[in-house]
């Protein structure tokens, strides 16, 4: 007799991290719905948790090994399939060194507990300076700022919104993406809280958002002029005197640096650049400044433009300026529970972050957490030299659609003399893999957000156990990782081997570390504490027994461990965000660095742009509800009804062009060209374009067939990778100049 199962897991789609109830019987997936109980979600879920049920059955995803014969694929076991990627890579490597690879990590990974904990092993054991992955696409700009401004680079405050009065939000529709570097499930129930209590909701952004709707008030803002409104904000408090550290005054260095800085930035020169006037920008910083709790919240339309970490850094200097760093109802450190750099050794004080300890071998983009700017990977594949890529490694990524210039990376991939992909579709970058080894269903994996429990607006911990079991036959990433990194390596150890020599070095590590509960213990000690777990769990117990709220391994200790996890399937809640400068600082100063070196020599870049005269015409991105990354295209569920692939375009945009509703648009910039509907709105800013990302799916040699239906345009021929944020090396996917016409136009 079958019977059924109910798990309460949480949902690896989405920042959002919400609990689901899902309902099995073996491997088939009854239903899903939200977990009334879960310690964050509290029943919240959003239409992309039922796609999982479709994703687990979808007949275009890779379940076996595939290995390409010139156009052929052909299905192959797990033995094959690595004797081939060592036939492939081995002679690559030996020839041209470790460089030659390169390694391409994408978004899914961040939700994905083995990825989480084994591709950094794997990437160590790769010995190649070319790793790139999804981040220079997207947050990478607060990551440096927070890193040279707090210490670590997930050190990102972030708004406590259950107590907060006054929200300040730039470039970002939480209402729609459900949160992003914050992590907080039902964003609209919390923004509606807010508002009834009181409080203000106030968005900047060149569209009209959804988010946009629900706010008090909304200004139009010219793509790209983030960081020049948010220095007139800065030169208001210092003008009008409103600036007040209070308790932060003794943790902060470099105010008087950020005040001389400030002075260039008066709002009556910024007001005609950024399009909001200068009225409104006092207005906005005096509000700031005389709320008690308010927070302010930058995210992607801040990040993946020219000056995303300067727009970043200054998010976080406002918070500080108002004295809403590190306060109730404001902007605030989570404290993780496992994993997170700020609570691991010494509280305090920390090593200066090192960037540019290499550089890109063309371009000379710095180095950045141990990565280069994805923009760089086409040319590093084209330039002859040593030190030339000629094999890659992707990991549950799509950058010929998520990353700048795509057909100048697609016409690059195809000379690659190697290539392989973990990854769950043959889609339009594994289409040039020779190998492709796929991933575990997303329901057959244990899963705890390692990285997105550091960014959550409450303190909680939750560790979900696979809801199915895995196809017969079926490798975890984990193992996968290991295989691929013993084959790197020159090894011939199997996973399990490998995996116990990596926690022994882990826990020999932490034993010796001043500040962890563990320090000076005896290894096997740990170790056998450990047994007989292994894997990511065995991992994640022993990050989270060693973290913040743990057991330090003492028998009489009450404290988190896996087991207690477990226990509570719907999670452990953790308690509200609390206050924790100066603990949480890793700067070697040990005070907030509010003018770190960098940052202030790029304000000289920001300078000069105040002389130029904005693009007439620019594009944006757009994100819509039913759509995170473009695997989720294939889902029936997340793709049917209207078309959501199209150019919006503001009426007097749409009239001066002589272009109407539903009508096919060229869109031109300087790298390519794209056809696309116009779709006419009042809801977009004057002078800027949108078109969504991750589509494009008319492409050969895919097997996406509910993707190939709805194809849409990739945003990503238009952008530009010569164009980045300097400092961060991030592409710029917003405020991409373009013109428009009916037909084909040359751009000028
Ligand atoms: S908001 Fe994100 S985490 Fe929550 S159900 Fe939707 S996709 Fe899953």
């Amino acid at each position: 007799m079958t019977t059924t199962k109910t798990s309460y897991i949480t949902c690896p789609l989405c920042e959002a991290t919400c609990g689901l109830e899902v309902v099995t019987q073996e491997r088939e997936v009854l239903s899903i719905k939200g977990d009334a109980q879960d310690v964050l979600s509290k029943g919240y879920i959003c239409p992309k948790a039922y796609s999982l049920k479709e994703l687990d059955a979808d007949t275009d995803s890779i379940r076996t090994p595939m290995v390409r014969t010139g156009e052929q694929w052909r299905t192959v076991s797990w033995d094959e399939a690595f004797a081939e990627i060592e036939r492939g890579l081995a002679p690559i490597l030996k020839q041209h060194g470790r460089n030659a690879l390169a390694v391409y990590a994408g978004n899914p990974n961040a939700h994905n507990l083995s990825s989480m904990l084994y591709l950094p092993i794997l990437l160590r054991a790769a010995g190649t300076q070319n790793i790139f992955s999804a981040t220079s696409v997207d947050q990478l700009p607060k990551q440096v700022s927070a890193a040279l401004m707090f210490g670590t680079a997930l050190s990102v405050p972030v708004p406590d919104l259950e107590r907060t009065d006054y929200l300040l939000l730039l470039g970002a529709n939480p209402l729609v993406s459900n949160g992003s570097l914050l992590t907080a499930p039902d964003m609209r129930g919390r923004l509606r809280r807010l508002r009834q209590r009181g409080g203000k909701l106030v968005v900047i952004d060149p569209y009209r958002t959804r988010t946009a709707q629900e706010a008090d008030e909304h200004h139009f803002i010219r793509p790209g002029y983030d960081a020049h409104f948010l220095f007139a904000l800065v030169h208001t408090l210092f003008a009008e005197e409103l600036v007040q550290l209070g308790r932060l005054a003794e943790h902060t260095a470099g105010l008087e640096q950020v005040q001389a800085l400030a002075q260039h930035f008066a709002p009556e020169r910024i007001a005609p650049l950024c399009g909001i006037d200068a009225e409104t920008i006092r207005g906005i910083a005096r509000t700031l400044a005389h709320t008690p709790h308010a927070a302010i919240y930058g995210r992607i339309g801040t990040c993946t433009q020219e000056f995303g970490t300067l727009a970043s850094w200054l998010v976080d200097v406002l918070n500080v300026l108002t004295g809403n760093l590190d306060r109730e109802g404001g902007a605030m450190f989570p404290k993780a529970a496992a994993g997170a750099k700020n609570t691991s050794g010494l509280s305090g004080k920390g090593r200066a972050t090192q960037v540019g300890r290499w550089q890109s071998r063309v371009r000379g983009l710095p180095e950045l957490f141990g990565e280069l700017p994805v923009v760089c990977l086409a040319e590093e594949i084209d330039t002859p030299g040593a030190g030339q890529v000629k094999a890659l490694l992707t990991v549950a990524g799509n950058p010929v659609l998520s990353t700048p210039n795509s057909q100048h990376l697609q016409r690059s991939l195809a000379t690659l003399d190697f290539m392989v992909s973990i990854d769950m579709y043959l889609n339009e970058t594994t289409r040039y893999a020779n190998v492709i080894l796929p991933p575990l269903p997303a329901l057959a994996r244990p899963h705890y957000d390692i990285a997105l429990y550091q960014l959550a607006t409450h303190n909680v911990a939750n560790y979900s156990a696979p809801a199915i079991e895995p196809p017969v036959g079926a490798l975890d990433e984990w193992e996968v990782m290991l295989k691929l990194a013993a084959l790197l390596s020159g090894q011939q150890a199997d996973a399990t081997v490998f995996d116990d020599t990596t926690m022994g070095l882990f826990v020999r590590r932490e034993v010796g570390t001043k500040g962890s509960p563990i320090y000076g213990r005896e290894t096997a000690e740990i170790l056998a504490a450990l047994h007989p777990r292994r894997g990511p769990e065995r991992m994640l117990d022993f990050l989270l027994r060693t973290g913040p709220y743990g057991d330090g391994f003492a028998p009489q200790q009450d404290g988190l461990s896996l087991a207690v996890l477990e226990a509570n399937p719907h999670g452990v809640d953790l308690g509200p965000l609390q206050s924790r400068i100066p603990e949480v600082l890793r700067t070697p100063s040990g005070k907030i660095e509010l003018a770190p070196a960098p940052i202030i020599e790029d304000v000289a870049r920001l300078r000069s742009s105040l002389a130029k005269t904005p693009a007439p015409m620019v594009l944006i991105g757009r994100r819509d509800l039913r759509s995170n990354n473009s695997w989720m295209h294939n889902l029936h569920v997340l793709t049917k009804g209207k078309e959501r692939c199209t150019l919006h375009m503001h009426p007097d945009d749409a009239s001066n062009l002589g272009l109407a509703d539903g009508e096919t648009a060229c869109v031109v910039s300087r790298v390519g060209t794209v056809e696309v509907p116009v779709e006419i709105t009042d809801a977009i800013m004057a002078g800027v374009v949108s078109i969504p990302h991750g589509w494009g799916h008319a492409m050969t040699g895919t097997r996406l067939h509910i993707a190939a239906e709805h194809a849409g345009v990739n945003a990503n021929i238009l952008t530009d990778e010569s164009v980045v944020d300097l400092l961060s090396g991030n592409a710029v996917l917003n405020g991409v100049a373009v013109q428009i016409e009916k037909k084909h136009i040359a751009y000028v």
